[in-house]
């Protein structure tokens, strides 16, 4: 299989077609080899134009997606960022790229797991892991300058809000029901919050204290 030619592909149809052009959210696409986050099985799918199954009926997002989100949050390599729903662990990659520390929750053990392994391999020194509900945030590493979720929720949780840099922090998550949802962005400014809404899309559940319930 020839990735590299695939993935320049992705960039190309995908990505630039749809109108993400920020220069750093591309080239940090182009470092991280997608197939590496998948299923053996489904390699040879993994630069589809698609989200894929990555067991424990949960998903790698689809590369457009992960692209979008990436570039919405306005990512800076001297911020600090929180994501909750590490899943596949391919959007963590891409973040550790873009911001200086990268904080992340996942509820599922096994996709941590199986995450923290795959991301060995790219020495990336900046990812921090923990398990558990991520709908209560990381209260001991607040506050954040970045709060990334990738997965649906009803609304952002308070206690999320209470955790962002208030000054100049920015929430990006995809807002909804369980699924449909609309991105949603809250951008703070001087202790101001400005909600803006993206594009439609569709997540698994976010499941916990402040999501969906099992
Ligand atoms: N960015 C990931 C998306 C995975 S899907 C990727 O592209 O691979 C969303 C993930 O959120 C799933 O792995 C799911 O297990 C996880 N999740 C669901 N509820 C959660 C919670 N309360 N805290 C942390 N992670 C959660």
């Amino acid at each position: 299989m020839d990735y590299e030619m695939l993935k320049e592909k992705m960039i190309k149809q995908q990505i630039l077609a749809r109108g993400v052009n920020n220069k750093k959210v591309l080239d940090a696409m182009r470092n991280i080899p997608r197939h590496e986050f998948v299923r053996e099985k489904d390699k040879e799918y993994a630069y589809d134009d698609c989200a894929m199954p990555i067991g424990e009926g949960q998903t790698i997002s689809q590369p457009y997606i992960v692209a979008y989100m990436s570039e919405f949050l306005m990512p800076d390599n001297d911020l600090k960022v929180l994501e909750i729903g590490t899943g596949s662990g391919y959007q963590t990659a891409i973040l550790a790229l873009l911001f200086k520390e990268v904080y992340t929750i996942e509820r599922i053990e096994i996709l941590q797991d199986r995450a923290k392994k795959v991301l060995k391999n790219f020495n990336l020194d900046n990812i921090y892991f923990r398990t558990g509900d991520g709908t209560s945030g990381w209260q001991e590493k607040a506050p954040f300058d970045r709060i990334i979720i990738t997965g649906a929720l009803q609304e952002i949780p308070e206690i999320l809000k209470e955790q962002i840099n208030k000054e100049s922090g920015v929430i990006v998550a995809p807002v909804g029901g369980r699924l449909i949802q609309k991105m949603q962005r809250i951008i703070y400014k001087d202790n101001k919050e400005m909600v803006e809404e993206g594009i439609g899309c569709v997540f698994v559940p976010i499941i916990g204290k402040y999501g969906f319930k099992e």
